[in-house]
């Protein structure tokens, strides 16, 4: 297939983003993830198919989702709404209808061409700000094929190009992706290998040894560390950061991301178990951690990422 004409599976596109790599982005959000952290707070990403969320409280039974749906899947008795998951063939139709936002098809194809497409609508932003297209997810490298030709594309227009990985992919991937790639944006989860299985699902070897590639390689990386109170909020783990400091001083930076619990909503339309219990992190909490990371020895730069 033509590579324009390659497509993959997105979640959404968001413009002018500050938050996922240097200067102002646009960035791009793929569907579907080899792990399976619990405290994922984008649920819908995790799946390589499409999926259907419900949100109860916003439906107001108006019942236009099931004239439209062409499987059977809403039904209506005694002012209540029933959902058959098993039978929605992830048509969208009744997406499309519902008025009030309580239904929502997560999921949608688009080929390399109709994404740069939006990407190389803020050009100009991003040569003045030092910005570009930041590929995330999901897994960037899992969508191995869409997510190359769209960097190649990006590099070709001149476009500044960042991938946001958990670093969970084969090096041979690894490898061909590297000269296509600015900028990393790496996950850091769990220092403790037997925890890191428990909650993601994977073992973390493979991704330090990524880690350690990349570096080697003289990539530009930014390590992202998610701390979620009562999981990884540990001496062991903040230990573990600052080791990673001290073996990789060039990393450009180290950035703690305090746990949130809006993803609980979203796993609930998905019929997905919350299977955390930790609640948004509180001042009180980082002001704890910031104390501990000093202690374990981190930096004032990591300090002041909280
Ligand atoms: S997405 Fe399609 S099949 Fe699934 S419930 Fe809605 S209308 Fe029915
Ligand atoms: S279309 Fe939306 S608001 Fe109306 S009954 Fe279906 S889910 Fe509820």
């Amino acid at each position: 297939m033509d590579t324009p004409q390659l497509s993959g599976w997105l979640l959404d596109i968001q413009r002018s983003s500050m938050h996922d790599g240097p200067g102002i982005r646009t960035t791009v959000f793929l569907k579907g993830c080899p792990l399976s952290c619990k405290w994922c707070h984008n649920p819908e990403s995790q799946k390589f198919s499409p999926q259907l969320a419900y949100f109860t409280e916003k439906c107001t039974l108006c019942r236009r989702c099931e004239s439209v749906c062409p499987t059977g899947a809403h039904t209506f008795s005694s002012q209540k709404h029933s959902f058959d998951r098993n039978a929605c063939i992830q048509c969208g139709k009744c997406a499309k209808a519902c008025p009030s936002g309580a239904l929502k098809l997560f999921g949608y194809q688009a080929t390399v061409e109709e994404v740069m497409a939006v990407v190389r609508k803020d050009k100009k932003y991003y040569d003045a700000s030092s910005g570009g297209l930041t590929v995330s997810g999901g897994e960037p490298f899992a969508q191995f094929s869409f997510t190359l030709a769209l960097l190649k594309a990006a590099r070709e227009e001149g476009i500044h190009t960042c991938v946001e990985t958990c670093g969970y992919a084969s090096t041979e991937q690894i490898l061909t992706f590297l000269p296509y790639v600015d900028y990393y944006l790496f996950d850091y989860k769990l220092t403790n290998d037997e925890l890191h299985q428990a909650y993601t699902g994977v073992s973390n070897q493979k991704i330090l040894y990524h880690l350690d590639l990349l570096y080697t390689h003289h990539a530009k990386i930014r390590l992202r560390c998610p701390i979620i109170p009562g999981i990884n909020d540990t001496p062991e783990h903040f230990a573990g950061i600052h080791a990673l400091e001290v073996r990789y001083p060039d990393l450009c930076g180290i950035e703690i991301m305090p746990y949130h619990d809006m993803g609980k909503p979203k796993a609930t339309a998905l019929c997905r178990a919350n299977e955390i219990e930790a609640a948004t992190a509180s001042q009180a909490q980082k002001d704890a951690w910031r104390r501990e990371m000093a202690r374990c020895g981190c930096s004032e730069s990591i300090l002041n990422s909280l």
